[in-house]
């Protein structure tokens, strides 16, 4: 099965305006806006402008926009004000990945248990 890509994926169009988004944050290479189902107060997903499937694809593509990526979602819990907070990737289906354009959760603003389930 192909991947979505473009006008198909829905980051791509959040990315791009054409599909709505509460956008909290950017920077050259990423977009940071809440997730439509937040499993924690603060729930933000930071993803790169460029289309890969998924997070070790964009650190092959570009290990600069994985670095930025990482840098994006410690600014958004900065700005959220959290002490501490969580960033999960979720790669392939077996592990819950439901959208393919590569993602960080940002997650805070309650007590995160261990390990996630
Ligand atoms: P994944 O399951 O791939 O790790 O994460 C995808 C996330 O995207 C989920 O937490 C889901 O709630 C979120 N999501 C799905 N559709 C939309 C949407 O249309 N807008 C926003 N803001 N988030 C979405």
């Amino acid at each position: 099965m192909s991947e979505p890509t473009g006008e198909d994926c829905l980051f791509c169009r959040i990315v791009a305006g054409a599909l709505p988004a509460q956008v909290v944050g950017e920077s050259r290479h990423c977009l940071a806006f809440r997730d439509i189902d937040p499993a924690a107060p603060t729930h933000v997903l930071v993803v790169p402008r460029r289309h890969v499937p998924d997070l070790a694809s964009l650190a092959a593509a570009s290990p600069d926009e994985l670095a930025d990526a990482v840098a994006l979602a410690a600014r958004v819990a900065d700005d959220a004000g959290l002490p501490g907070y969580r960033t999960v990737a979720n790669t392939g289906a077996a592990a819950q990945q439901s959208v393919f354009h590569a993602h960080l959760h940002v997650l805070g603003g309650r007590t995160l248990s261990w390990p996630p389930g």
